[in-house]
Order: C-alpha cells, then structure tokens, then sequence
C-alpha cells in the first residue's frame, strides 16, 4: 500500500489516513456598481473620475491576483487537525514597529 506524504510535517501516512486540502483562490465574479439607481440624476462625472483612477492605479500584480488559483495540499491526521483550527494561518504577517 502507497504511502502519502504530509505537505507540513513530511511525515508518510497511509493513503487512507490522510487529508487533502484543496484552496481555490480567485476574484468574486460580481462587477463592480457602476451606476446605482436612484444615483442617476447626480452629477457623476466625480465618482467616475475616482473609477478611472482607481483602474490607473491597478498594477499588474492587481491583475495577476485576479487569475484563479489552485492548491492542493495532503495532509496526516494530525496536521489536519491543525488546519482545521486555523485554515489562514493566521497571523499571516506582523506589523513592523508594534513595539
Ligand atoms: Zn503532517
């Protein structure tokens, strides 16, 4: 029998004994509101301003986050559970200077 090796600790697990975890990140397909009802007879040539600029602004790395991405890790048991208990691993970063 195939022995499945954990992605965090390394450890082999039988197949039958381990977990996987599958990620799928990518952006909410929902459009941004453009024009709202009830808005339609303010002036807003402001508010479209402010888009256009935000769109400037994106960078590619914005536009790379957009791409779907998917991970899928195998875990044992034990690391499982683990996850389980905090699937973003949070605190994913410090903030410099809290002291
Ligand atoms: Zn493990």
């Amino acid at each position: 029998m195939a022995d499945a090796i954990c992605d965090i600790c390394g450890k082999a697990v039988p197949v039958h004994e381990s977990f996987i975890v599958r990620i799928d990140v990518f952006a909410d397909p929902n459009l941004p509101p453009i024009s709202g009802e009830g808005s339609a007879n303010l002036d807003t040539s402001e508010s479209m301003a402010e888009l256009l600029e935000q769109m400037k602004s994106m960078s590619a790395d914005d536009l790379q986050d957009g791409v779907h991405r998917r991970f899928e890790h195998r875990l044992c048991a034990k690391c499982q559970r683990a996850f389980m208990a905090n699937p973003l691993g949070l605190p994913r970063q410090r903030k410099s200077g809290m002291n």
